[in-house]
């Protein structure tokens, strides 16, 4: 079976574009691959964040995966500061990559070119702690939106560097990227992200959000004025975004959401997606608050790290005897 890894950051709230970009693939995936998920609490603290809000935003994002189908007995679900592997494999991935490859990596440029300050250098160097959580665990593909392309790029490149200076130590993994709903955009802006750490709360539906509610932000998501419905993402990005969404939450092919919507108006395809979105909600609410009465996180978090530990230890023994770190056979 290959195997897939992937993380997502305890930063802020669970949003749909979350759930279409990076829950649902997990979903489609766990019955064929065998699939690492880590919540990524070291990269959460690369921005300052207030423990308690941390440890809330940890709890409510695993019961969120679970209560979206993800099954503990298929998938690995572990919380990456249980893993030391990962801080280990990340300072020595730091060392090996240059301070040009990360000055080009997008979320640091962006956050200087919009002038904020006091950066951390975490922030800096995160990308090469991402390339360790990948590399760990030898995985053959890594499922992400458009957004973190550059990222699995960048661990391909630290990969192909370590094999060449010290065999071959690391599966060169390649990035999973699904043809609809990789980029779901705000609701608000369709040019711009929908993006758990923006502070738009019309455009950005969450996944705790009264059902009611997000069917709202539906009914008045930002549209295009064209007279014809048809799927164009350049032109009518607003549409397309809407019928993206649509097509992932139903598994109705884009084109056949477009053939049915051919002719028709902006409103009943409003109607359609805002109905989609309240189902998917309720069902996962509900689930939601059983699996948090439930108590059976912390259990599934310890098996999880467990087994992480063992592939994720032995990688870096591999690693630290290659760097000559260890002095001795045993
Ligand atoms: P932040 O604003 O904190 O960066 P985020 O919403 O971008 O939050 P991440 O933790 O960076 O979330 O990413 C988690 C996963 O969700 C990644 O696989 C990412 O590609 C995916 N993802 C994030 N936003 C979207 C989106 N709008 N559409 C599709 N996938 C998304
Ligand atoms: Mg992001």
């Amino acid at each position: 079976m290959k195997r897939m890894l992937t993380g997502i950051k305890p930063t802020g709230k669970l949003t749909l574009g979350n759930y279409i970009g990076a829950i649902k693939p997990c979903l489609d995936y766990q019955d064929d691959y065998e699939m690492f998920i880590f919540i990524a609490n070291q990269h959460a603290i690369t921005i300052n964040i207030d423990p308690k809000e941390l440890k809330q935003n940890t709890k409510d994002l695993i019961t969120l995966y679970l209560a979206s189908g993800l099954d503990p007995n298929k998938v690995t679900l572990f919380l990456q500061s249980d893993v030391p592997a990962h801080a280990q494999l990340g300072w020595a991935m730091t060392c090996h990559a240059y301070m040009g490859e990360l000055n080009r990596m997008t979320q640091y440029k962006d956050k200087c070119a919009k002038g904020e300050t006091n950066l951390t250098a975490g922030l800096f160097t995160y990308p090469a702690l991402m390339a360790a959580d990948i590399l760990l665990y030898d995985a053959d593909y890594v499922p992400v939106g458009v957004d973190q392309k550059q990222h699995v790029e960048l661990t391909r490149t630290l990969a192909e560097r370590f094999n060449n200076r010290y065999g071959e130590v690391f599966r060169v993994p390649d990035p999973l990227i699904s043809k609809v709903g990789a980029k779901i955009y705000s609701l608000q802006d369709p040019t711009k992200k929908m993006s758990k750490s923006e502070d738009n709360p019309k455009g950005t539906i969450n996944l705790l959000d009264e059902p009611s509610v997000a069917r709202k932000k539906i009914m008045s998501a930002v549209t295009d004025s064209y007279a014809n419905l048809v799927y164009d993402p350049e032109k009518q990005p607003g549409l397309a975004n809407l019928m993206q969404i649509l097509s992932v939450i139903t598994g109705e092919a884009i084109e056949s959401i477009a053939d049915r919507f051919n002719g028709k108006g902006y409103g009943e395809l409003k109607k359609e997606v805002g109905d989609a979105v309240y189902e998917l909600l309720s069902g996962l609410q509900a689930r939601y608050h059983e699996i948090q009465n439930s108590g059976i996180v912390e259990e599934i978090l310890a098996q999880g790290a467990a087994k992480a530990s063992v592939i994720a230890d032995r990688k870096v023994a591999k690693i630290y005897r290659k760097l000559g770190f260890k002095l001795f056979k045993k």
